[in-house]
């Protein structure tokens, strides 16, 4: 049944809710993954959280060509393709489909799968809720992630004010894009603030992400005048943002904030993503096909220079909240060399 709660506010769809997740805040974490994001980094490595609208999942290798999905799509968007070795394949006219998953149920061979499920906020408590045993014993929690969890800032507080009601330590991973006025109810319920700075070039940023750059700083800044605990992200993208002028920029916005912050992760690029881009049919959007993740010296002299500004708790490759408990402001340590 749904609850008044839910019939008032936007429920996302949610991807995944993955639990004893180390990567995402202090501790042991659930981490909850909503479907839904006005952001689109090209590098993006969970793009199927970046559409807020159901997508299907096709899997090449597992496909028989049985052909049953040709048989039941309603909007006929579903061809049956052998390749010239013999070995069947579906074409999916993406733009026809509209997620209504009978070729996932039709498939018996596992190779459609739905992405992003309807679920109450019950059943997304009762999940985020089993683990609690563990959250006490290893200064963990649940971290709120997507996507962007503020493109749903209600469900997002609702969830978030469940979560404290339970003394359970509640991490936000965003990019901090909307005005502030839909942050600000935040403050109360949410622990810790991770936030991505993507590029600290205005203009590049707004081509290559089509958000402005401005209120997310300006957002960062309101976060730490309202005493919010804030962890800083910064995704290390090849030929993007990781020349030693972007470090600079990085340095200098984040100098003055180094009292204030917990801690910065800086995030070697992966092609992690790259399968996911081919299961859902957006091979060709997918940029950095065939770049490879190996971390330069940029990263190591950005590291450095950012403990030469006396930010505490760096980390590369964003293992968040080492040594911090709770994801507080950690005490200050030996500059790194
Ligand atoms: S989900 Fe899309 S491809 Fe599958 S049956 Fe429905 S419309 Fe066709
Ligand atoms: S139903 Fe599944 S196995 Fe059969 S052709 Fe479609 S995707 Fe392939």
């Amino acid at each position: 049944m749904v609850s008044n709660e839910q019939q008032t506010i936007k429920m996302p769809l949610i991807t995944e809710i993955q639990r004893f997740c180390l990567q995402d805040g202090p501790g042991i974490r659930t981490t909850v993954f909503m479907k839904g994001c006005p952001l689109h980094c090209p590098w993006c490595h969970n793009p199927e959280t970046q559409n807020r609208k159901r997508e299907i999942y096709y899997y090449p290798n597992l496909c028989t060509g049985c052909g049953r999905c040709v048989e039941v799509c309603p909007q006929e968007a579903c061809t049956l393709e052998i390749g010239s070795d013999g070995t069947p394949s579906i074409k999916i006219d993406r733009d026809q489909c509209i997620a209504c998953t009978s070729c996932v149920d039709a498939c018996m061979s596992g190779a459609r799968e739905a992405v992003g499920q309807m679920l109450t906020m019950d059943e997304i408590l009762r999940e985020c809720l089993s683990d609690q045993p563990f959250y006490k014993r290893s200064g963990g929690g649940v971290t709120l992630s997507g996507g962007d969890p503020l493109y749903f800032p209600d469900f997002s507080l609702a969830l978030s004010r469940r979560l404290k009601e339970k003394g359970i330590h509640v991490a936000m991973e965003t990019s901090c894009f909307p005005n502030f006025k839909v942050i600000r109810p935040l403050l109360d319920t949410i622990d810790l603030f991770i936030v991505d700075i993507k590029s600290m070039d205005p203009v590049k940023h707004r081509q290559a992400i089509g958000w402005p750059l401005e209120p997310i700083l300006e957002n960062i800044g309101l976060l730490i005048e309202n005493d919010a605990n804030v962890r800083i992200h910064l995704p290390i993208i090849p030929d993007f943002n990781d020349s030693a002028d972007d470090c600079r920029a990085y340095v200098n916005f984040l100098a003055p904030y180094a009292e204030m912050l917990t801690g910065v992760d800086i995030l070697p690029f992966h092609a992690y993503g790259e399968g996911k881009y081919n299961f859902l049919g957006r091979t060709e959007t997918y940029a950095y096909k065939g770049v490879e993740d190996k971390p330069g010296e940029q990263i190591r002299i950005l590291a450095r220079e950012l403990s030469k500004a006396g930010i505490v708790g760096i980390n590369v490759g964003g293992v968040v909240g080492m040594g911090t408990e709770k994801g507080e402001r950690p005490q200050r340590r030996e500059v790194v060399n």
